[in-house]
C-alpha cells in the first residue's frame, strides 16, 4: 500500500535521508521512528506529495507521489508536523473548508464532517474556535481533517507530540482502532508508543534505514542474551549459587524480596538454548518452591540505543 524505493532528499548538500527503502502492507499500521533530525518527516513530506525526493520513487496506493499525486492524494490523509490550523475558524468551519479543499463533493461535506467529528469525539467543541482549544482537542480537529476524504492511507507525523500521558493514550487507542481498516504510518520519538499500538517498526537514524520488523522480533533478533525472572521460596545464598552454577548462566541477581523467604531473581543466560526447563529442575531438585518464571522482554528503548551503538561501531 505504501512502497518507498532508495528515496534520497538533499537539502542543499545535506543529505536528509538516504537510499529509504520500505513497504507498509494493506491495513498494517507501521510506526517510524527515530530520534530528532532522523529523517521521518522529510520520509513522510515525500510520501505525502508535499515535498520532491532528489532521487528515489514512492507509490502510494499504487500511484506514484509524483507522476499521479492528485490521485495520491485523493487516498491519502496526512497529519502534518506542525498543522496549522486557522485559529479564528470554528473546529466545524475548519473542517467543512479542508472538505471542500480536498474535493469532497457538497451533498457529502455534512455526513464526513458529522462523520469526523463523531468519530473522534469534537461535539462538544465543534463551535469553538480552533485557536482556543485544548492541545489534545487541536490533535484531534487535525486527525478529524486527516480523515475528512476516508483515506485508504493514512501518515501521521508525531500525532502524540504534545499531548498529555493521558490524551495520548487516547490517542493511540483511536488509532490502534483504525488499524486493519487504513494503512497507518506514524512517525513518533517516543518507544513504547510504536509497542503499544504498532504492527511493524521502521528504525531510522541520521537519514537510514536501521532496522524494519516487529518490535517483538527485533527485540528477539537483538538480544543474544536472554533475562528470566524467577520467583523462588528458598535460602538466598544457596539459590544464587545453584542458579549462578548452571551452565549457560551467565550472571543471576536478587531483584527483590518478596514474602516468607522468596525473593526475585533476575537470571541472564546464553539465549540459545532454553535455560527454563534447566531453571525449574535445578530448583525443584534443591527442594526449594518455585512462585513464579516468565521471561523478560527488552524493550525498544534498548533496541533503538544497540542498533544505533551497532550502526555507529560499523562506521567508525
Ligand atoms: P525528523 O522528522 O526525524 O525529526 P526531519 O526529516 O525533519 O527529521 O529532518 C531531517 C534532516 O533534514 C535534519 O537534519 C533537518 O535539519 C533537515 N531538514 C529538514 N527539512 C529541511 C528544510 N526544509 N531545509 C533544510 N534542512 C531541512
Amino acid at each position: 500500500m505504501i512502497q518507498a524505493q532508495s528515496l534520497t532528499k538533499y537539502f542543499g548538500l545535506l543529505p536528509a535521508i538516504q537510499d529509504v527503502t520500505f513497504s507498509v502492507e494493506p491495513g498494517e499500521i507501521v510506526g517510524f521512528l527515530g530520534p530528532n533530525g532522523a529523517g521521518k518527516s522529510t520520509t513522510m513530506r515525500i510520501l505525502s506529495c508535499v515535498l520532491l525526493p532528489t532521487s528515489g520513487q514512492a507509490t502510494v496506493a499504487g500511484y506514484d507521489v509524483h507522476r499521479h499525486s492528485l490521485e495520491v492524494r485523493r487516498r491519502l490523509g496526512y497529519f502534518p508536523e506542525n498543522l496549522s490550523l486557522y485559529p479564528e475558524m470554528s473546529a466545524e468551519r475548519y473542517l467543512y473548508f479542508v472538505a471542500e479543499m480536498k474535493g469532497v463533493k457538497k451533498q457529502q461535506r455534512r455526513p464526513r464532517v458529522d462523520d469526523v467529528v463523531e468519530k473522534l469525539g469534537l461535539e462538544q467543541v465543534t463551535k469553538r474556535s480552533v485557536g482556543h482549544l485544548s492541545k489534545g482537542y487541536r490533535q484531534r480537529v487535525g486527525l478529524a481533517q486527516a480523515l475528512l476524504n476516508e483515506p485508504e492511507v493514512l501518515i501521521l507525523d508525531e500525532p502524540t507530540m504534545g499531548l498529555d500521558p493521558e490524551q495520548a493514550a487516547e490517542f493511540r487507542t483511536l488509532i490502534r482502532g483504525m488499524g486493519g481498516e487504513r494503512t497507518i504510518l506514524l512517525s513518533t520519538h517516543t518507544l513504547s508508543e510504536v509497542q503499544a499500538i504498532c504492527d511493524r517498526v521502521i528504525i531510522i537514524h541520521h537519514g537510514r534505514l536501521l532496522a524494519l520488523d516487529t518490535p517483538g522480533q527485533l527485540a528477539g533478533r537483538l538480544q543474544r542474551v536472554s533475562e528470566t525472572l524467577l520467583h523462588v521460596r528458598g535460602p538466598r545464598a544457596e539459590v544464587l549459587r545453584g542458579l549462578e552454577q548452571i551452565p549457560g548462566v551467565l550472571r543471576v541477581r536478587e531483584e527483590s524480596r518478596i514474602d516468607d523467604g522468596a525473593s526475585a531473581y533476575v537470571v541472564e543466560a546464553e539465549r540459545i538454548p532454553d535455560i527454563r526447563p534447566i531453571l525449574g529442575d535445578t530448583v525443584i531438585r534443591a527442594g526449594w518452591k518455585i512462585l513464579l518464571m516468565s521471561p523478560r522482554a527488552m524493550d525498544l528503548e534498548e533496541i533503538f540505543l544497540r542498533l544505533v551503538a551497532e550502526e555507529e561501531g560499523s562506521r567508525s
